[in-house]
Order: structure tokens, then sequence, then C-alpha cells
């Protein structure tokens, strides 16, 4: 039986180092995907189009939502970010496991959507970190950064609605955590009910 691809949501305050985490994720075990969502904010300096976000108008982004393009959306420091649905669909039909890195009012939607979505918050092992990993970015300004630990206080009363926590301390050690976190939740009944309903028939069978 063809093992389905599951969508793993990725959430965690600005600063985090999520980002990293993904890519060396991708990088270093086959059959994941990762989303690129679209947003209206500018790219940051090394950001490139497609590679980190789309980055599109706001009428574009409005659009997207009236034509059903995106799975989820939300505003986040006065920007719009959404995933784009045809990626994502796609690949999950490939039996590939989609990764979405969205804030929680996404992350949220994203489980009402498709409830067997396996929601991840990554944690830094502190706040100081936190703001620490935030300035040596270097690529915003004290009021943006004020503004995001802000909306990190906030979004840090929503992290028992997550399966998983993940502390992003040493970046190997989390990935490797991650994945087997990731590997578990497949064998759950919820993710595997053609194989229950196959055995049940099977089971049924043989016993006439
Ligand atoms: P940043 O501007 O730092 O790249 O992203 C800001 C926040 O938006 C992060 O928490 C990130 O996870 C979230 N985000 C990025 N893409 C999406 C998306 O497609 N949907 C939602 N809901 N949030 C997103």
């Amino acid at each position: 039986m063809k093992r389905k691809g599951i969508l793993i949501v990725v959430s965690g305050f600005s600063g985090t180092g999520k980002g990293t985490l993904m890519k060396q994720l991708v990088q270093s075990y086959d059959n994941y995907a990762l989303s690129v969502s679209m947003t209206t904010r500018s790219p940051r300096p090394g950001e490139e189009e497609g590679k980190e976000y789309f980055f599109v108008s706001r009428e574009e982004f409005v659009s997207q939502i009236k034509n059903d393009g995106l799975i989820e959306y939300a505003s986040y420091c006065e920007h719009y970010y959404g995933t784009p649905r045809k990626y994502v669909e796609a690949e999950l039909e490939a039996g590939r496991d989609v990764i979405l890195e969205i804030e929680i009012q996404g992350a949220l939607k994203v489980r009402e959507k498709y409830p067997t979505a396996l929601l991840l918050f990554v944690m830094p092992p502190n706040a100081a970190e936190l703001r620490k990993r935030l300035e040596k970015r270097g690529t915003e300004s004290p009021d943006i950064i004020r503004m995001r630990l802000e909306r990190a206080l906030e979004e840090a009363k929503g992290i028992e609605k997550y399966d998983f926590i993940v502390i992003n301390d040493k970046l190997e050690e989390c990935v490797r955590n991650m994945h087997s976190l990731i590997q578990a939740a497949h064998e759950t009944p919820e993710r595997n009910e053609e194989l229950i309903d196959n055995i049940r028939k099977e089971l049924k069978n043989i016993c006439v």
C-alpha cells in the first residue's frame, strides 16, 4: 500500500531559526517537500523570489484568496502570508510529507481543514537567546524587533495547541528529533485508516 504524505506544520517565534532547520531537514532526508509561501512583505537582503517566498502585491494576494488559490492565509505584523494550494496538494498526492512553516493562526486553520496534519512548535532555549538571534540577524529595525518579540509573547499563549515542542539549541540534534517525531506520526491509527480498514476486511474474510 502506498504511504500517503502528511502535512507538517512548523511554527515558532520569529528568530528561532525555523528556516535553517527546515532547509536542513529537507536536505538530510528524502521524502520531504517544503512549501514556499506567498507574502506581501518585501524581500530581505539575500532572499530570492520563489525560494524563500513568492513576493506579491496586496492586490495579487487578495486575488489569490478570491480564487481559492491558498489553503490558508494570515496577517502577521502588518503583512499577509499564505500557503499556495497547488504545490501542497500535488506533493501530498505524490506521497511526500509537505512542510509548512507558518504562524499560529494559519496552523490552526490547517488543522481544521486537514485533521491529520502534525503541528510542531519550535522554541529557542530561552527568551534572551531569541532576542539575541533577532538582533544578530540585523535585517530588522529595533521597532520591528520589538513588534516581533511582542508577537512572540502573544503566540506563546497558543503553544498547547500543538502536538509537539522542539527546542532549537543544536541544529543537527533538533533536525534528527523532528524527523523522528514525523516518522512516529505516520504510525498513528488516524493516519492509517486504509490499512486498518483492510486488515478488518481481511480478518472478516478469513473468519467466514
Ligand atoms: P517572516 O517575515 O519572518 O519570514 O515570517 C513571519 C511569520 O510568518 C513567521 O512566523 C512565518 O512562519 C509566518 N509565515 C510564513 N509563511 C506563512 C504562510 O504561508 N501562512 C502563514 N499563516 N504564516 C506564514
